[in-house]
């Protein structure tokens, strides 16, 4: 707890983007304003504090945005960031105007950022899961996710019904460099026989014993979810393994790739970045600095920075067993 009086708030969205960050900005520029705070907006992540494009922001500005994908304020990776030099320019950027607190909508990565920059510069600073990989621990949720995974889940469905019709195998990338939430979700969703993910080994010799007894069985359809980060390779990797060994079956690749980053943000992810934006302005207010705000248990959950940025989710084993259940 701080008792320092935040009275000028910096907002901005920082590494990958996913839907729902609107909302999240939304809720904390119209939160601020309630609370009688200058609320200000920085464009293209931490780039935008190092060059000083920093903008203030009036409850017109994020009028009509809840619905939209993408960021109105952009994101971006910031090189200077890494750097104590491009950190220094970025908290004068902030000091000239007085912003004394800031709220960042992120991933891990950007939480580390916040991290340094508070500690070095004591600039409070409020992280936002705002990632489609949903892989910080602390959090139930992270604002994309679930929007990410109802796009895999229309287009596999969409993949489903053209496999049905040809008889074939269909083994499809989704996003998810070092997690395996948005396969072992989509996967579970539409009934994959296979899932791979990179938390976990990939025992290719078990996933090729599996197509081949279906095969014997006449199962002709299969659907196999990979994450794109899976550490066996991706969807054509795992391809190549099934043409040579299955060379009399239909094999078919599809990445689903950016689709899954876009697109209008899900009730779920407009709902819970409009409550983390409401209680990332809170914290501020009520001296609760250097946190990560989460949901867990539908309640909101506070992790400091410091463990949002070291722990992971991780995956549920009985998860894994539906899976291998559910396809048998
Ligand atoms: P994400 O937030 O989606 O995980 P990144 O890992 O690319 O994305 O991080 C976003 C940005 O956060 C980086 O481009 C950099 O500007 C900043 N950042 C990440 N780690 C650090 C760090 N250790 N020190 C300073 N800035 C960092």
């Amino acid at each position: 707890m701080s008792d320092r009086k935040v009275t000028k708030i910096g907002v901005l969205t920082s590494g990958g983007d996913s839907p729902g960050m609107n909302a999240a900005i939304r809720a904390v520029v119209r939160t601020s304003l309630y609370h009688g705070l200058e609320v200000y907006g920085v464009l293209r992540g931490y780039n935008g504090m190092v060059e000083d494009d920093i903008f203030k922001m009036e409850s017109r500005s994020v009028a009509n945005i809840i619905q939209r994908g993408g960021t109105i304020l952009k994101t971006a990776r910031s090189k200077d960031f890494y750097e104590y030099d491009g950190r220094k320019r970025a908290y004068d950027n902030l000091k000239k105007r007085g912003i004394n607190g800031l709220v960042v909508i992120g991933g891990d990565g950007s939480f580390n950022g916040a991290l340094r920059f508070s500690k070095e510069f004591d600039i409070p600073c409020i992280g936002l899961p705002g990632t489609i990989d949903k892989d910080i621990a602390g959090t139930d949720f992270t604002i994309g996710f679930d929007t990410a995974v109802n796009t895999a889940v229309e287009a596999i469905d969409k993949i489903r019904d053209t496999a049905d019709a040809h008889d074939r195998l269909f083994i499809i990338e989704v996003m998810g460099r070092d997690a395996g939430y948005i396969a072992l979700h989509s996967g579970i969703a539409t009934g994959a026989e296979h899932i791979l993910i990179p938390e976990r080994k990939t025992d290719i010799e078990s996933v090729i014993a599996s197509l081949q007894e279906k095969e014997k069985r006449k199962k002709l359809v299969n659907l196999i979810v990979v994450a794109e980060g899976d550490e066996f390779g991706g969807a054509e990797q795992v391809a190549r393994v099934v043409k040579e060994k299955m060379p009399n079956v239909d094999a078919r690749v599809c990445i689903l790739g950016h689709i899954q980053r876009g697109g209008s943000p899900s009730c779920i992810d407009r709902l819970i970045a409009s409550r983390m934006g409401y209680h990332a302005v809170e914290c501020l207010l009520t001296g609760k600095h250097n946190v990560m705000v989460g949901i867990q248990n539908n309640k909101m959950h506070y992790t400091p920075l410091e463990n949002a940025v070291k722990a992971k989710q991780k995956i549920n084993e009985e998860w894994m067993r539906i899976v291998k259940i559910l396809a048998s």
